[in-house]
């Protein structure tokens, strides 16, 4: 097997290089010529319109975060000029990949929108990061001595950075903006380094490896093979033998030092088998997402069948019910783990997907990359635009990652973070899958009111969608071609919905089968209608291991969440004060005073170098106090009192005096007290209710066990404005669910 794929790459050595495009056009990657093409392509070029809810979260990302970056964090390019200055020390390991990052996103985000003023903005932005490269490619904000050494001047575990890594944050942002734009000296950029990172690394690709690995940088020396992804865009746009051959000596011959994930692959194992806690850290993703290209160019199946296998394992025991992936940023191999989950690695999922369904054609991952936009990727982002979490639960409050990763705060570059820079993605990514293009046709992925205006082998093609979904599975698609055409449009059958209705022009089609694309091969002409319905049946997730008795419930794609009723009475004493649903106060003394009807209330506290100390009285006891002091802002602390007993308590928490530590003696905290519904999944009741605010996307009325009527709210607008939310409820069922390539959710469907 080795010996051939020498032969292969000798061959593709002796190919001549194509030149890059001259002019000032947009270009799509993939040029030069490869062994195979992807089953689908993205069909770039497209004009979007969503519904109103998206494009509130479109146009908060583009002009509260996208659109002035560097005005407000100029820390961002400036740390790129400070190069040689002594005060540069102060950086993290990472903060060179946050221009690349938000480049990356930001061109995806502008694919959707057509913004005009974030164009611009990123022209400039461009201009900028261009100009300071140096004249040998090096595009970091390190000395000359410390160049891809991954170091930086200071001692111990200060020393190391992620210098490798930043570089091909860079790399990929930047041939994003060329695939779209064409701006060659944004190519040149993204040569240079290529140039540059061979020059160092080529035919030593252990060196790779060898560079820093103690510390906060532990096992960085992996995220240098990260390059593979980049080198290998950058070769299938100018053709350089040299990217090509690097990339698969980091893949094909570094890995086996560590990690493997080829050899892993191909032996049906999955990700989170991999040799060492380290190497299953998200980053690694990013190295995988090489195996795709190398397919394509090479023709070697064995880079294809380790990413399939790679993709599904991932998704099988590392994504929790909103499809977010990791454990306190590690593929543990538990999809019940409790833990944070990461921002940066559900992105890193997602941009993975869209590679995986160019791959496969397989629409259930177009299936599962809408449950993860809708769920864990919105919850991520506010839809202001203005924040976005590093933690996104399946249970609690969602909270800005300038507060949980405080700690990457730098001057000028306050709001930076790497989760902050890198949330948008989880939006421009649709630019890659909401429509999609062969040979044949169109493939639409996207439901949901929506307006697209895309060619079709130089036809325009418009493709209006009327619906209230995911509110509803009634869509209505309206096809129409600017003059009457032959193509074969495809339609997304979701895997959940197992009664599909569709008409076409009013003719009934048989029933499509769920988890498949239907294929529409007709002459289109204006005026031509779809009607789909899709079957929105409330299914469960049946948990299992740390979620015993729990289930997650999911209408159509969106996960269920339950959202618990705020004490009805709190009575304050003192300068005590509501902000939302918590309570702040600064003044020892000051308390409320509310009553519990169950046996158990929780108690959400934020923690900071300000926090000051309460107290907890319960039925008139003294019963914890809780000193919030910590040096840095951290996730918030729950606190839990159960077992109280029957009938109903009075709960006191007082203001104390500030802790030795803390500066200040400011509290703020949120009390949540019920007794979880409990359903009866051997007869469940459901409905969709029309709710009378903007509250939620969809609210669902059931009936608990206890013969209350509870609502569920989507997962998205569950933990809107700050508000405590449960996606595992306590459930007594009969059946268990389980993992299926055509039902990765291991949906039960109830009974309506
Ligand atoms: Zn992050």
């Amino acid at each position: 097997m080795i010996a051939l794929r020498r032969s292969l790459l000798f061959v593709l050595i002796g190919l001549p290089m194509i030149a890059a495009n001259v002019c000032a056009a947009p270009v799509e990657g993939g040029q030069h010529k490869t062994k195979h093409s992807p089953v689908f392509t993205a069909a770039y070029g497209t004009k979007y319109q969503f519904d109103p809810r998206m494009q509130l979260y479109l146009s908060g990302i583009v002009n509260h975060w996208q659109f002035g970056i560097a005005d407000r964090n100029p820390a961002i390019l400036a740390m790129f000029e400070s190069r040689n200055k002594p005060n540069n020390g102060r950086l993290l390991p990472w903060s060179g990949e946050f221009a690349g990052k938000y480049l990356t996103g930001a061109v995806e985000v502008l694919r959707l929108t057509d913004d005009r003023q974030l164009k611009a903005y990123l022209e400039r932005f461009v201009k900028t990061l261009v100009g300071l490269q140096e004249n040998n490619g090096y595009l970091g904000p390190w000395t000359k001595e410390h160049q891809l050494k991954n170091t930086k001047p200071g001692t111990g575990s200060e020393r190391y950075t992620w210098d490798t890594w930043n570089h091909y944050h860079l790399m990929i942002g930047l041939t994003k903006w060329y695939e779209l734009t064409g701006d060659e000296e944004a190519l040149a950029a993204v040569e240079k380094i290529g140039t540059l990172v061979c020059e160092t690394f080529y035919d030593k690709p252990n060196v790779l490896l060898d560079l820093a690995h103690v510390g906060w940088t532990r096992g960085s020396q992996e995220y240098n093979l990260t390059l593979a992804h980049s080198l290998m865009k950058l070769h299938q746009i100018v053709g350089e033998a040299r990217y090509l051959a690097m990339s698969r000596q980091m893949i094909d011959e570094a890995l086996l030092s560590y990690g493997n994930y080829l050899k892993l692959g191909v032996a049906g194992k999955p990700f989170h088998r991999a040799t060492g806690f380290d190497s299953r850290r998200w980053e690694r993703v990013h190295i995988l997402s090489a195996m795709p290209h190398l397919y394509w160019v090479t023709g070697d199946e064995d880079y294809r069948k380790s990413y399939e296998t790679l993709w599904w394992s991932i998704l099988e025991s590392n994504c929790h019910n909103t499809l977010g992936f990791t454990t306190d940023e590690v593929a543990i191999g538990d999809t019940y783990g409790r833990g944070n989950i990461e921002t940066c690695c559900a992105v890193a999922y997602n941009a993975m997907s869209v590679d995986m369904l160019k791959l496969t054609g397989n629409s259930v991952v177009a299936d599962v990359m809408e449950v993860m936009h809708l769920n864990a990727l919105r919850g991520a982002q506010d839809i202001s635009g203005k924040w976005s979490t590093y933690h996104t639960g399946t249970e609690g409050i969602r909270k800005p990652n300038t507060v949980d990763i405080g700690f990457q705060n730098r001057p000028g570059s306050e709001e930076l973070n790497c989760c902050s820079v890198n949330t948008a993605r989880g939006f421009g990514l649709i630019s890659e899958w909401a429509l999609m293009k062969d040979e044949t046709g169109l493939i639409l992925n996207w439901y949901g009111e929506s307006d697209f205006k895309t060619k079709h082998k130089g036809t325009d093609v418009r493709i209006a969608q009327h619906t209230s979904y995911p509110g509803d599975g009634k869509l209505q698609i309206n096809v129409a071609p600017a003059k009457p055409t032959e193509f074969d449009l495809r339609l997304r059958i979701p895997f959940w919905s197992k009664n599909t209705k569709i008409k076409v022009n009013s003719e009934v089609i048989p029933s499509p089968q769920a988890g498949r694309y239907l294929s529409l091969n007709r002459q289109w002409q204006q005026g031509d209608v779809v009607e789909l319905l899709l079957d929105m049946t409330v299914g469960y997730w049946p948990g299992e291991e740390g979620r015993g008795d729990h289930a997650s419930f999911y209408y159509g794609p969106l996960l269920l969440a339950f959202r618990p009723e705020l004490p009805a009475e709190i009575e304050t004493i003192g300068e005590i004060h509501p902000v939302g649903p918590s309570y702040k106060s600064g003044k020892p003394g000051a308390a409320v005073k509310f009553k519990v009807p169950g046996d158990q209330f929780k108690l959400y506290c934020d923690k900071d170098p300000d926090a000051g100390q309460i107290g907890v009285r319960i039925d008139g006891q003294f019963t914890e106090k809780i000193d919030l002091y910590r040096p840095r802002p951290e996730v918030p602390l729950c606190t839990v009192f159960d077992n109280l007993g029957p009938g109903e308590h009075d709960v006191e928490i007082t203001v104390l005096e500030k802790s030795e530590k803390s500066n200040n003696n400011r509290v703020r905290f949120r009390i949540i007290h019920y007794d979880l519904p409990v359903f009866d999944l051997t007869n469940f009741r459901w409905a969709p209710v029309e709710t009378k605010d903007d509250s939620a996307l969809v609210t669902i009325e059931c009936t608990a066990q206890n013969g209350d009527t509870v609502n569920l709210v989507d997962f998205d607008s569950a933990g809107w404005n700050d508000q405590f939310y449960v996606s595992w409820l306590p459930v007594v069922k009969e059946k268990e669910g389980t993992f299926s390539k055509d039902n990765p959710l291991r949906l039960i469907r109830t009974a309506r």
